[in-house]
């Protein structure tokens, strides 16, 4: 388990829908898409350092 302070890890906690951006990744988007799409719903997605560890569901930043 190392961190990676380059990058976030985000996940919804309506939805469990989990990403991985960079770390400068504005706050203004940090909405969950899923729960847009499905329900028109803004939630905001939690937001941590990235962990080696973590496998998100959605995008991952640190293959791109
Ligand atoms: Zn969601």
């Amino acid at each position: 388990m190392t961190e990676q302070p380059n990058f976030h890890y985000f996940e919804c906690n309506e939805c469990g829908f989990s990403s991985v951006q960079k770390a400068d990744f504005p706050d203004k988007y940090d909405e969950c898409p899923l729960c847009a799409l499905d329900s028109g719903h803004f939630v905001r997605m939690s937001r941590r350092v990235c962990d080696s560890s973590d496998r998100p569901e959605g995008f991952d930043a640190r293959e791109a």
